[in-house]
């Protein structure tokens, strides 16, 4: 359960020494209780206490990892039920199953997808993450060798699937430095690998044939220790997986359960046999709550609409995505290129810049800062304005780059540019076009006037 304020102040140093940066022990603990502040913040917390506090401090699903370094898998950790309360915080890993019965070129063939396939979009990376490799043989070493491929491509988070501990002792032996995910515990086997897990250092998933039986199985893990779990629900359908994922999200939320505070692994590859009815369940499951969501394949059909499906949905919605404010150089500009300004809304700058550089014509693009807001929305808010632009052009030293003195601005913001003449008086403003769409016939035309 949770503690109070009072109950956390009790259990603090009492020092006020504000090195928490907070004034007072007593306000530290108001801000623990309230999830605003991370206990680690404190240096001078006891053994005994921290043990107490963590369970306080600790986010109502627990953040789990899986894999090391750079790739790895970090899902859990949420505080909301819904997007629009605040953010959703770890996006699910996307990934894709192989098995010891598939043939090497199919398994070859996945594996060289999930790792070469991505799609760059508004700057971000968007990918698969996760290998599933799943004994059916009760082969300890075929599972090994597929442990062994995926390694040698590169691809090191990873879930091992097996029905049998033998093979899961030796395949998470075999994996051990890479932190995979052992799938999974149930009734018969929660003791045996609740200890591997422990052994091995690496997180574990249960499986229930319900919710019930996933509580009794995560808090048997709890009480021997292991902190590090993946729920699956065992449900197979969609309907019930659905339901399974809000009844877990709202039971660890609402009503605090911890046995259910876990992120889920989840398979729409053993919902359907139909790919595009598994991309919909899938599909289901990004906002739904879904921590790892498995796929028979991982292909563009299914990779790129999921993965701008989790992006949209774990962008925090009260930061706008921002790009960096200054002058960007678009196919080599030089001193007689002209000079286009906007705001720095990601989607704006990769808009823009995305016109321009098809166009062919060399441009200095500058982003003003609008904290990530769109040309119409920064103008309305003050932050597209002559005032803010001026400085910035002047300060940029854009004006060393080029002979002329022309500077074009965004057509949704032509109600600036009297102002904007003003402030600029040495500058000719001239007004672009309305839809980044049409930048190619006025670049194609600039300066033939
Ligand atoms: S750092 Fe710890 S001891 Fe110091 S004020 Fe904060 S809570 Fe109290």
């Amino acid at each position: 359960m949770a503690l109070s304020g009072i109950e956390i102040f009790k259990l603090l140093p009492k020092t006020n020494c504000q090195e928490c940066g907070v004034p007072t022990c007593m306000a530290f603990a108001m801000k623990l209780a309230a999830g605003q502040a991370e206990l680690d913040a404190c240096p001078y917390v006891s053994d005994e206490a921290r043990e107490k506090l963590e369970e306080a401090s600790a986010p109502p699903i627990r953040p789990v990892v899986i894999g090391t370094g750079d790739t790895a898998l970090k899902v859990g950790g949420e505080n909301v039920i819904f997007r629009h309360e605040k953010t959703f915080i770890n996006k699910p890993g996307i990934g894709v199953l192989i098995t010891d019965a598939m043939d090497d070129v199919v398994v070859d063939a996945k594996l060289k997808t999930i790792k070469e396939l991505e799609y760059e979009r508004v700057g971000l990376i968007l990918k698969g993450d996760v290998v599933a490799i799943k004994d059916t043989s009760g082969d300890a070493a075929k599972m090994v060798k597929l442990i062994e491929k995926a390694k040698g491509m590169g691809l090191t988070t990873l879930v091992l699937m097996s029905d049998s501990t033998d093979v899961l002792a030796e395949a998470a032996k075999a994996a051990q430095d890479l932190k995979p995910l052992i799938y999974a515990a149930t009734a018969a086997t929660v003791e045996d690998l609740g200890k591997l897990a422990l052994e091995t250092k690496c997180p574990l998933a249960v499986r229930g044939k319900d919710l019930d039986e996933v509580a009794e199985l995560t808090a048997k893990l709890t009480d021997m220790k292991l902190k590090d779990i993946v729920i699956d629900t065992g449900a197979r359908t969609l309907n019930q997986a659905y339901k399974d994922h809000v009844a877990v999200r709202r039971a660890a939320l609402m009503d605090k359960f911890r046995p259910l505070g876990f992120p889920t692994i989840v398979f729409p590859c053993e919902m359907t046999d139909d790919p595009i009815q598994e991309t919909v369940f899938a599909s289901t499951f990004i906002p739904k709550y879904g921590g790892i969501i498995i796929l028979s394949e991982v292909e563009g059909h299914n990779l790129f609409p999921l993965s701008v499906q989790r992006m949209n949905i774990y962008t925090d919605p009260q930061r706008p995505m921002a790009t960096t404010e200054g002058i960007y150089e678009i196919n080599n500009p030089d001193e007689n290129s002209p000079v286009l300004i906007t705001s720095n809304f990601s989607l704006t700058y990769f808009i823009v810049s995305g016109e321009v550089e098809s166009s062919r014509v060399p441009v200095w693009l500058l982003i003003k800062d609008t904290e990530g807001l769109s040309v119409l929305t920064a103008w309305a808010a003050g932050k597209f304005v002559a005032d803010a632009i001026a400085p910035f052009v002047k300060k940029s030293g854009i004006g060393d780059k080029i002979k002329h003195k022309k500077i074009v601005i965004p057509g949704a913001a032509a109600t600036i540019s009297g102002d904007l003449d003003e402030e600029l008086a040495e500058w000719e403003v001239q007004i672009g076009p309305r839809e980044a769409a049409h930048l190619t016939p006025f670049l194609k035309n600039w300066g033939t006037a």
